[in-house]
């Protein structure tokens, strides 16, 4: 597994996180654990295309995430606390 090379931050928000991904700001702020800006959510985690074509070719790459990445603060964000609302 890749997750020994995460030096990110787990954060647990006292609020959830509400992003908005018709809004170019929260889209490019708010990325899978490996920076991609094309996840798409699932009902109990998100999923990311880009990633899934570099687990093609790399087995230590997951598509399937359950935290995602806040940019902006550094910080993985647990996907309980996620909220999506576009
Ligand atoms: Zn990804």
């Amino acid at each position: 597994m890749s997750r020994a090379q995460r030096t990110t931050e787990r954060i647990e928000p006292d609020e959830p996180v509400v992003i908005d991904r018709r809004k170019g700001v929260d889209k490019w702020r708010y990325t899978c654990p490996n920076g991609h800006t094309s996840w798409d959510r699932t009902n109990s985690h998100l999923w990311c295309p880009a990633c899934a074509r570099a687990a093609d070719h790399d087995d230590d790459i997951d598509p399937e995430h359950y935290e995602l990445l806040d940019k902006s603060a550094e910080k993985l964000i647990p996907w309980d606390s996620v909220e999506v609302v576009s």
